[in-house]
């Protein structure tokens, strides 16, 4: 089989969202897609069969589909899995050649990994246990101020005096937001605070492992220039992201396909 003829296809399927990169025997890009529902739900299919159809070509075609993420087990048609880290490493290292360290906040949780010269995981820390300093908490407090994510970093721009968020917990937060808003705080204000408090937490964790720069930012959240800004100001660093930084997961699934499909790629 001729290079040209492989398709390699990497499927993250995400406790929020369902991603999928397909990518040619070349290692380039052909198709990607997100779908804004996760594991359990129609979204990893939907993602495969709209990036393969994006990409002009049937399930037959594929050589090798690697699924990763929170419901990487439940993925027909899958000819391997990878864990969400060895993934997020691969798909970072080839996104941010530059990169040593990584923050990726996702839906339910938030990794920092640290990378070597040539891009390989060399350790990580992990919050998975609560939802605060994690898309999660954006996606709450969106709810309560009647935007969608993807509008929160613009109506935080108008702030001029982030509130402060103090309860840690998202159930509290959720309240304080609330009555926040009854004394009459502005959303702006209110959302810059938001953005503060996963800031705080994250750079909490980040801190934990030590920042070793350059710094990269993955995940839906990195799509977040409000929660990107406030880590930049917190951790005293400029940080790197992508368009392609929510599908980091996915993309180094793929090239773990893409070894499977043709073993002399591999690194
Ligand atoms: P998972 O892999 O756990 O499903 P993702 O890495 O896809 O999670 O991140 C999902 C989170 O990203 C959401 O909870 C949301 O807060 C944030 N997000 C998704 N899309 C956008 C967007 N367009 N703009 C800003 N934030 C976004």
């Amino acid at each position: 089989m001729g290079q040209a003829e492989i398709y390699a296809v990497g499927l993250d399927v995400g406790s929020t969202s369902s991603k999928a990169v397909v990518l040619d025997g070349t290692g380039a890009f052909i198709a990607d897609t997100v779908v804004g529902v996760g594991a359990g739900t129609s979204g990893p299919a939907r993602a495969l069969s709209e990036s393969l159809s994006q990409a002009g070509i049937d399930i037959s075609q594929v050589s090798a589909l690697c699924a990763t993420g929170y419901g990487r087990k439940t993925v027909e048609n899958a000819t391997m899995e990878t864990s969400e880290l060895s993934c997020h490493a691969k798909g970072a290292a080839r996104l941010f050649p530059e990169a040593h360290t990584v923050i990726d906040i996702g839906g339910q949780d938030a990794k920092v990994l640290r990378l070597d010269d040539r891009g390989t995981l060399q350790d990580f820390v992990m919050n998975d246990k609560c939802a605060a300093g994690t898309g999660r908490f954006l996606d709450v407090m969106a709810r309560i101020v009647e935007l969608d994510v993807s509008g929160l970093a613009k109506a935080a721009e108008q702030a001029t005096s982030p509130a402060k968020i103090s309860s840690t917990c998202t159930v509290f937060a959720e309240s304080e937001v609330i009555s926040k808003l009854a004394t009459g705080v502005g959303i702006a204000d209110i959302v810059a605070g938001v953005h503060q408090s996963v800031a705080d937490r994250v750079a909490g964790l980040a801190r934990r492992l030590g920042i070793k720069e350059k710094v990269a930012m993955t995940g839906g959240v990195a799509l977040n220039s409000g929660v990107v800004a406030a880590m930049e100001g917190l951790l005293g660093t400029d940080i790197m992201t992508s368009s392609k930084s929510q599908l980091c997961g996915a993309y180094g699934a793929a090239l773990f396909a893409l070894e499977q499909a043709s073993p002399e790629r591999s690194e």
